[in-house]
């Protein structure tokens, strides 16, 4: 008898170190991942160099063990599979999927944001080039999908969203290439992340019936919040995890995503923590809401 295992990710980009946001989505795929008794991969998006902080990639993989997630297998990183997402764009270019575009920033910023499809008849050149996806060929109509946080969410590719980016310009591929092709890749079954993702996930869900590749089930977390409402980030210089504090780290993420853990855990260590986190994984318990304030302190 085979059973298909569960397999989550926890998917982050090395732009700097883990802050009090990117625990919680760690905590959350892994404690996830493991009550249905799957295994927890690590994956780090490191596709795009000029974002890249140097150092960054040890930092967090040293910081996740330091709070005791411990993934499964070796780390995957992005960088080393540019052969692979070459061979997913000339498979929707043999389903004559994409096309060149060499629309400028200023030509982008005129449209507000959704491509009117400009380049699709005009045969451009790779050289110079971005390479779009046809969003209105397969399945043209609306993508939709039971989120298992944040419910039932559509978005309609064409009106929405428009032909987008695999690979730009400067020849890097985009992150939603690179995300589809990997949680392909790794055989990834379950996908737990912030909800600053949610509006990508339709455009995955497009690539990956256009790849013929198997859909995940989605679960998108609240992100956490500075004072300013905004989500907490690199960019609006969130502090990072403050060493020797990793159980605390530990019981008041749970605390944010209202597991509801008894006082008593606090004193406890990081494995005891997370095994009580485990057993007491209750998705229900989440808000279903966009975002909630980070505890002060972080
Ligand atoms: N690398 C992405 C980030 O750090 C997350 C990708 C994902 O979970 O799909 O925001
Ligand atoms: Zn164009």
């Amino acid at each position: 008898m085979s059973v298909l295992s569960s397999i989550g990710r926890f998917a982050p980009s090395p732009t700097g170190p883990l802050h009090f946001g990117s625990l919680v989505s760690a905590l959350a795929s892994y404690l996830d991942i493991k009550k249905r008794q799957g295994q927890w991969l690590v994956r780090i998006e490191d596709i795009d160099p000029p974002r890249e902080v140097p150092g960054a990639s040890a930092t967090i993989l040293q910081q996740l063990e330091a709070h005791g997630l411990h993934w499964d297998g070796a780390v995957l990183y992005q960088s080393e599979r540019l052969p692979d997402y070459l061979a997913a764009l000339d498979q929707l270019r043999q389903k004559d999927l994409i096309y060149f575009c060499q629309c400028n920033r200023q030509r982008m910023q005129s449209l507000g944001g959704i491509y009117d499809s400009h380049c699709r008849y005009l045969q451009l050149t790779a050289e110079n080039s971005a390479t779009r996806l046809n969003v209105g060929e397969i399945n043209a109509e609306c993508q939709e999908f039971n989120d298992l946080i944040m419910g039932q969410y559509q978005q309609c590719l064409r009106a929405e969203v428009g032909d987008f980016v695999l690979r730009r310009r400067d020849g890097l591929f985009s992150y939603q290439l690179a995300v589809v092709v990997d949680d392909h890749y790794q055989g990834i079954t379950h996908i737990m992340r912030g909800s600053d993702l949610l509006d990508s996930t339709p455009r995955q869900l497009y690539l990956q019936q256009c790849l013929g590749y198997r859909r995940p089930d989605y679960m998108h977390l609240p992100v956490a919040l500075n004072t300013d409402g905004q989500k907490l980030s690199k960019q609006n210089h969130a502090a990072a995890l403050t060493p020797h504090q990793e159980a605390h780290n530990l019981y008041t993420a749970l605390l944010w995503l209202q597991q509801e853990p008894p006082a008593e855990l606090a004193h406890l260590s990081v494995s005891e923590i997370l095994s009580w986190g485990i057993t007491h994984w209750t998705i229900s318990k989440i808000p279903s809401t966009m975002g909630i304030s980070a505890p002060k302190e972080f």
